[in-house]
């Protein structure tokens, strides 16, 4: 319930994607092992994209992937910041996709503070998303402030999910880092939304706070609180991976991969959590969400875990 779409807009999605510094040799890196060739980035990146996430779907163990659509930044008072962010995935880039392929569920994207961001919300619940996905420290969103409670409250009647990114980033510039604490999210839990914090405020980096102990103590308090394991079986993020599946917590996790984000368990056999073997046969899995899966697998987390997303989003049965 976490795989991102990306676009470059070339095929007239109106998206767009602006990489500097080191996000564009990021960037390159995630295109190769992808198996896509670097120059898909300047192609029609969303056709080339979605044909091949579909292909490695089909060919995994997963069902279906909630597939995001990405905001642009935006100041409190609705007016949006090309010159910050650095991609731009419309809905109906996701909404359309999901529309043509069962694999893909459409995960939106709205900045609260837009001015049409009502209208916009009920539009992509008529068409059918399961999930509203923001990042409030990339585009600016404090998911405290008052001025969104109407909006929250929108979300709990449609009882459409906030997936919320948590903790550090490393692969989308910052905009405001305090953003990125879980306890913000009191404001939308308190309102009645179901709230799955990305990555459960693990940190990204070495300077990155950690605020996985705080998102766990919230747990205790907000029975709509869940948490995903998204980027979690990579060098940066996997410290508290184990800790996930603690029996206080499990049931509060859902599987997520965080695609294209790269996929590398070598801390796994590392810290002793898998055996030498094992870490080298799922390793060598070529498809991406196919390897985090087995990875997941390998480190005891239960089926609910993969399977607990048909429970909670917003799908029309
Ligand atoms: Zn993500």
């Amino acid at each position: 319930m976490h795989v991102h779409m990306v676009g470059n807009g070339v095929g007239g999605s109106g998206g767009w994607l602006r990489l500097k510094g080191w996000h564009r040799a990021l960037a390159r890196f995630m295109v190769r092992q992808l198996g896509m060739p670097a120059s898909a980035l300047e192609g029609d990146l969303e056709k080339i994209y979605a044909e091949r996430l579909l292909k490695l779907v089909r060919e995994s163990s997963l069902d279906a992937i909630v597939l995001l659509a990405h905001e642009r930044v935006h100041d409190t008072d609705g007016t949006p910041r090309d010159d910050l962010g650095s991609m731009f995935v419309a809905n109906d880039v996701v909404l359309d996709l999901a529309q043509r392929h069962p694999e893909f569920l459409a995960g939106v994207s709205i900045h609260p503070a837009r001015r049409d961001a009502l209208d916009e919300l009920d539009r992509c619940i008529a068409r059918g998303a399961v999930l509203m996905k923001c990042l409030p420290n990339c585009q600016n969103i404090d998911p405290s402030d008052r001025c969104y409670v109407p909006f929250w409250k929108r979300m709990a009647d449609a009882r459409l999910p906030l997936l919320a990114h948590t903790g550090g980033e490393h692969t989308v510039p910052i905009v405001n880092k305090k953003f990125a604490d879980p306890k913000l999210l009191r404001a939308p839990l308190e309102c009645g939304v179901l709230v799955i914090a990305a990555h459960c405020g693990t940190s990204s980096g070495a300077f990155d706070r950690d605020y996985f102990d705080d998102w766990v103590a919230m747990l205790r308090a907000f029975p709509k609180l869940y948490g995903d394991v998204s980027a979690m079986v990579s060098l940066n993020r996997c410290a508290h991976l184990k800790d996930c599946r603690r029996p206080e917590i499990e049931p509060r996790i859902l599987h997520g991969s965080d695609f294209p984000v790269p996929v590398l368990g070598h801390r796994l056999w590392l810290d002793r959590s898998i055996e030498h073997e094992r870490f080298r046969q799922i390793q060598r899995i070529d498809n991406p969400l196919e390897r985090d899966f087995e990875f997941k697998k390998a480190l005891g987390f239960s089926d609910e875990v993969f399977t607990r997303a048909e429970k909670l989003l917003r799908i029309a049965r």
